[in-house]
């Protein structure tokens, strides 16, 4: 009777152990952190007119978006080799600033780069995690005739990975991969499939 006995106690208390993270879990998952704010966080010396016009494209597409004030780009992030700055670094600084429910998106003129393949330090207009809580364009690798359109092509597309987009094949799409290259020209808009995931998301597409 007594192994049963403390073997049934056992049980008691595995049962409660659970018990007690399954309720914690249960709270974790109440919160709803289904983001919904973007947060524009522009870096350094940035042209005013691509925030304001950064500012005014997203707010025409999420319900709300808030431009915070400019600040120095992380030293942290910097890359002697190449002068230029990491932008996984500079998500992973931009993520711990940002609460729960809101994406923030980070804007520099300063050449940013991530690891890619079997290259070490990759120069990349933009990155952003599958999902993610923030990412970070720069204008640096952007066609000097059509910075404000392009800045915007590539901010849709860093969001959009953000939301856990992944990349797409059509290649009018805005989340066609860049490989390397500069393809935002032969962009136009977010292909049916592309729209309609970002849809659910809260995104306003049209
Ligand atoms: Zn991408
Ligand atoms: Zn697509």
């Amino acid at each position: 009777m007594k192994p049963k006995s403390v073997f049934a106690q056992l049980i008691i208390l595995v049962t409660l152990t659970f018990g007690a993270c399954h309720k914690a879990k249960d709270i974790a998952n109440f919160v709803d952190t289904t983001p919904k704010i973007i947060n524009i966080q522009p870096f350094g010396d940035i042209n005013a007119t691509q925030i304001a016009y950064i500012y005014q494209q997203l707010s025409a597409i999420y319900d709300s978006v808030q431009l915070l004030k400019s600040i120095p780009l992380p030293q942290t992030s910097y890359y002697t080799p190449r002068n230029r700055y990491r932008a996984d670094s500079l998500i992973i600084f931009l993520k711990n600033q940002t609460a729960n429910g809101y994406i923030t998106i980070g804007l520099t003129n300063k050449d940013i780069s991530t690891t890619k393949g079997k290259f070490k330090d990759w120069g990349v207009m933009g990155l952003g995690f599958c999902p993610g809580k923030a990412c970070v364009v720069s204008t640096f690798r952007l066609s000097k005739k059509e910075t404000l359109d392009q800045l915007y092509k590539i901010s849709v597309h860093e969001l959009g990975h953000t939301h856990g987009l992944p990349h797409c094949t059509t290649k009018t799409c805005f989340m066609r991969d860049a490989e390397g290259k500069n393809p935002l020209k032969e962009e136009t808009n977010f292909c049916p499939k592309c729209k309609l995931f970002l849809q659910t998301k809260g995104c306003t597409l049209h």
